[in-house]
C-alpha cells in the first residue's frame, strides 16, 4: 500500500486534536470508496431543497462553497442556477470533485484551494452566501482557529449576506453518553459510521466499509450553543438552527444542527 492511502493517527490517535490533521485524513482510498458507496442521487432525495430553498429566499446569486470535498454540494448548486465557486484546503479532494462535476452533468468547478482561516488571502470576494457543509466546521480544533475562520466567512460575504454551516450534535453525544452512540447508516448503504470515543475536546469516528475495511476522522464535538455564541462574537445578527432540515426539531434528537447566520 503506499503512503497515501493509509492514514496516520500514530500511536495514541485519541491524542491527534490538532487543526493541521484534517489533510491527512482524507486519504484517497478512503474518499474513493466513500463516493462510491453513497449514491449522490438518494442524498439529494434526503436533503431535499432545503438549502436551495433558504438562498432562493433570500434572493443569493453568488455562492461559495467553502468544504466542498468531493463536490455533492458545489454541483446542486450549480444545477440549480447559483454562480459557485469551491474551496476545499485539500487539493485531492478538490480533484476528486473536479471530476464529480464533469460526471455529474459535465459541470467545470471552479475550484480553489485554500484553508479557511486564509480565505481572504486566497479567494476574492464578495459573495451572497457561503455554505460550510456535511459537518466540515468541526475539523477545527482551537477556538482561536474557528474564531479567525469565522472572522474570514464573514469578510468574504457582502453587507447582507448569509452563511449556512451544519454540524453533527454532539450535544447528544456528549450528554448521553454511550446510549446514545447510534452508528448511522448512510443512504440505505452499509456505509457505518460510529462514534469509537468521545470527550469534550474529541469525536473520534469510525467508518466501516463492506469490504471491511476501516477509516477514522478526528472531529471536534461542537456544542449547538457554543457554536451560535461563536458566530454571535464574531458579528453575525441573527442566527436560526434547524434540526435535520426542520423548523421544529424532531421529536427524537436530530443527527444534524444547520446553522443559518446572517450579517444584516
Ligand atoms: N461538503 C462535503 C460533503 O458534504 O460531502 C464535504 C465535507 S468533508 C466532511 C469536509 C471537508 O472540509 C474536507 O474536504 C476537508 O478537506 C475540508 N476542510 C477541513 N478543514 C478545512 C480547513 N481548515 N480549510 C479548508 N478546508 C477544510
Amino acid at each position: 500500500m503506499s503512503a497515501r492511502s493509509v492514514q496516520k493517527f500514530g500511536d495514541n490517535p485519541f491524542e491527534v486534536r490538532d487543526t493541521d490533521h484534517y489533510t491527512e485524513e482524507y486519504v484517497p482510498s478512503f474518499v474513493e470508496k466513500w463516493d462510491s458507496l453513497i449514491d449522490w442521487e438518494k442524498r439529494a432525495e434526503s436533503e431535499g431543497t432545503f438549502f436551495i430553498d433558504l438562498l432562493r429566499e433570500r434572493g443569493v446569486k453568488k455562492v461559495l462553497d467553502v468544504a466542498t470535498g468531493t463536490g455533492f454540494h458545489s454541483v446542486r448548486l450549480l444545477e440549480a442556477g447559483f454562480e459557485t465557486a469551491s474551496v476545499d484546503g485539500s487539493a485531492e479532494m478538490l480533484a476528486q470533485a473536479f471530476d464529480n462535476g464533469l460526471k455529474h452533468g459535465e459541470h467545470i468547478l471552479r475550484v480553489v484551494q485554500a484553508d479557511w482561516r486564509w480565505l481572504n488571502r486566497d479567494v476574492h470576494g464578495p459573495y451572497d452566501a457561503i455554505v460550510c457543509l456535511g459537518n466540515s466546521f468541526t475539523h477545527l480544533f482551537s477556538e482561536r482557529d474557528r474564531r479567525k475562520a469565522l472572522a474570514e466567512f464573514y469578510a468574504m460575504l457582502k453587507h447582507d449576506g448569509v452563511l449556512i454551516l451544519d454540524h453533527r450534535n454532539y450535544d447528544a453525544m456528549l450528554d448521553q453518553g454511550y446510549s446514545s452512540k447510534h452508528v448511522f447508516y448512510y443512504c440505505g448503504e452499509d456505509v457505518a459510521v460510529e462514534p469509537e470515543h468521545v470527550d469534550e475536546g474529541l469525536c473520534r469516528m469510525r467508518y466501516s466499509f463492506p469490504d471491511e475495511s476501516v477509516y477514522h476522522l478526528n472531529m471536534f464535538p461542537l456544542r449547538k450553543d457554543y457554536t451560535r455564541r461563536l458566530m454571535e462574537e464574531v458579528g453575525f445578527q441573527r442566527i436560526e438552527t434547524y434540526g435535520d432540515f426542520q423548523h421544529t426539531y424532531r421529536e427524537e434528537q436530530p443527527d444534524f444542527f444547520i446553522h443559518v447566520a446572517e450579517k444584516a
